[in-house]
């Protein structure tokens, strides 16, 4: 089928969850997408920021071809080769010490919020008085099922769906006096992202997370950290709060995880996982033969390309790059993140759309989040002459908006390789 063909029939049985922009991908090779005319888009989004090795990477391929010829599931109820080895791999690079697997990063987020108030119990069996509230961040995203919406912080995201989980109260973003006046001993978890994504990629300042954690410690309170985005590696390091020194109680990974594969975690401390005995939590699917080998085969890929290291310095010239293009462009309000997960915010959501779909038009695929700021989140293999490409792209179009808005300011010159 055709695109036109598609989108007529899609436009009459799917639930309109989404509005698609209008290309239909069939393929892709590195950090390059491929459509239904063989023409190639640079991919700075990675299926939002899944697709860390990019394309047709061989690693992957080999991981699926040889686990699906071997065995693709088993249930929970059996051992199977992946679980171990992988639970090794992030126990090690995360700093924590058990995991849990599911399948996605809301079911992922749902555990971690499942072991908080587990572990609050434990405390309070133990004589530790300590209630079941959260503290979530404004502007906060950790997924679409109930307990994920009732953390997250767009109403929009909520309120068709309420009641939503009760128990969570909302902190102003890096606001540590109201994260002090709000915490108390009612509150059994504190969640963070440590740069939040779906929110506009803001980082958390290092004063905020360490007084999170400094209050967390004080009550027994878990301080739980959202990575399934900003998580194994976009940021230059496997967790985002590493470059902090800062070590949560429990951390949640899911999306470039597995490579494409849905795979979700939960890692945490020995203390957390005493909350859980068998028989509690599980899943069907999570953490299957197929998923555990290719996330396997993914980090090491990323150690043995040190891909670590070269999302820094690829992230750290593509920032440098978008703060040039800010300097020439009054529409560019602010330039913001860390390795591989980039925004720049512009002066209207409009602009924003636009600025989407004309990079879309020079084949070059980013998106929008929180209205106005431009997301990017690369395939890790992006090397700077990509970045120069949509460096290029971007000015052009803010020049030519800013002389059809009849603007004054010169075009811009920011190149400088
Ligand atoms: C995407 C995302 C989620 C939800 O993950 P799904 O796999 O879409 O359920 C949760 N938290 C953060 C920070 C995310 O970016």
């Amino acid at each position: 089928m055709k695109l036109e063909k598609i989108r007529a029939v899609e436009e009459r049985l799917l639930l309109p969850t989404y509005e698609r922009s209008a290309v239909l991908f069939v393929g892709g090779e590195g950090v390059h997408l491929i459509d239904e005319n063989g023409d190639r888009y640079l991919d700075l989004l990675s299926g939002i920021g899944v697709n860390a090795l990019g394309y047709g990477h061989p690693a992957i391929e080999e991981a699926i071809a040889r686990q699906s010829r071997a065995l693709i599931h088993t249930s929970n109820l059996f051992f199977h080769e992946g679980q171990a080895e992988l639970a090794v791999r992030l126990t090690g690079r995360t700093g924590l010490d058990r995991v849990f697997f599911a399948n996605t990063g809301t079911e992922a987020w749902e555990g971690a919020l499942k072991l908080a108030r587990a572990h609050a119990g434990l405390l309070r069996n133990e004589g530790k008085p300590i209630g079941t509230r959260f503290l979530a961040l404004e502007q906060s995203f950790h997924g679409r099922t109930f307990g994920s919406v009732s953390t997250t912080w767009k109403a929009k995201y909520r309120e068709p769906f309420g009641p939503v989980v009760p128990g969570v109260d909302f902190v102003r973003f890096n606001d540590v006096a109201d994260l002090r006046a709000k915490f108390s001993g009612e509150v059994c978890a504190i969640l963070v992202e440590p740069i939040q994504g779906e929110g506009g990629i803001r980082p958390l300042t290092k004063e905020f997370f360490a007084e999170a954690r400094t209050l967390a410690t004080s009550t027994g309170a878990l301080l739980i950290a959202d990575e399934i985005q900003s998580g194994m590696g976009r940021t230059g390091k496997w967790c985002a709060y590493q470059h902090y020194g800062i070590l949560p109680d429990v951390t949640t990974l899911a999306k470039p995880l597995a490579g494409g594969i849905p795979l979700g975690a939960v890692v945490c401390t020995e203390d957390a996982a005493r909350a859980i005995h068998a028989g509690m939590h599980g899943t069907t699917f999570g953490g299957g033969p197929l998923a555990c080998a290719v996330a396997i085969a993914v980090i090491d890929a990323i150690e043995k390309q040190n891909l670590l290291a070269h999302a820094t310095e690829v992230g750290d010239y593509f920032q440098h790059q978008l703060r040039q293009l800010a300097a020439s462009h009054e529409a560019i309000v602010d330039v913001r993140g860390r390795g591989l997960m980039l925004a720049a915010e512009l002066d209207s959501a409009e602009l924003a759309k636009l600025t989407v779909s004309e990079m879309l038009k020079r084949r070059i695929v980013i998106n929008c989040t929180s209205d106005m700021v431009l997301r990017f989140l690369p395939p890790f293999l992006i090397e700077c002459p990509h970045v120069d490409r949509a460096i290029d792209a971007l000015n052009e179009i803010l020049t030519e908006h800013a002389a059809a808005a009849g603007a004054t300011q010169p075009a811009a010159q920011t190149q400088e390789v």
